[in-house]
């Protein structure tokens, strides 16, 4: 089965030298639903466009300024292609989840055997002839 590698890239750290010039390059809109930002009411942070997880690079060409409300969408789909892509890379390198491999498990124990008789109770007490 063929597949994609993708690895994680490494993050740089963004600092605001960099966070200024990725929004000055896109002007400030929303790489992921496009809509202009007010940079000082809305929520934003620095987005890649593909993401680290799938391979994206930590580069300013792979960054953008987003909406924070939009980041949950964006989230929930990279988080769901990369599982599908180490599925996929997973199966490809023949590596099986742990529930299909099985063991031969553990041979029956030998019957159990006494070190010896059961102590039969005293009988204390009046007892009849
Ligand atoms: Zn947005």
């Amino acid at each position: 089965m063929p597949y994609q590698d993708v690895g994680t890239t490494k993050r740089k750290s963004m600092t605001p030298t960099r966070v200024l010039r990725i929004w000055e390059a896109h002007e400030g809109h929303c790489v992921t639903c496009g809509g202009q930002i007010d940079g000082t009411r809305d929520a934003w942070f620095i987005e890649h466009v593909r993401a680290l997880e799938l391979g994206g690079a930590d580069t300013d060409a792979n960054c953008g300024p987003a909406h924070l409300s939009c980041k949950a969408g964006k989230d929930a789909d990279d988080h769901s292609r990369a599982a599908k892509a180490k599925r996929n890379k997973r199966a490809a390198l023949g590596i099986r989840p742990p529930s299909q491999i099985k063991s031969a498990g553990f041979s029956p124990a030998p019957p159990q055997r006494r070190a010896s008789s059961p102590i039969e109770k005293l009988k204390l007490g009046y007892q009849r002839p």
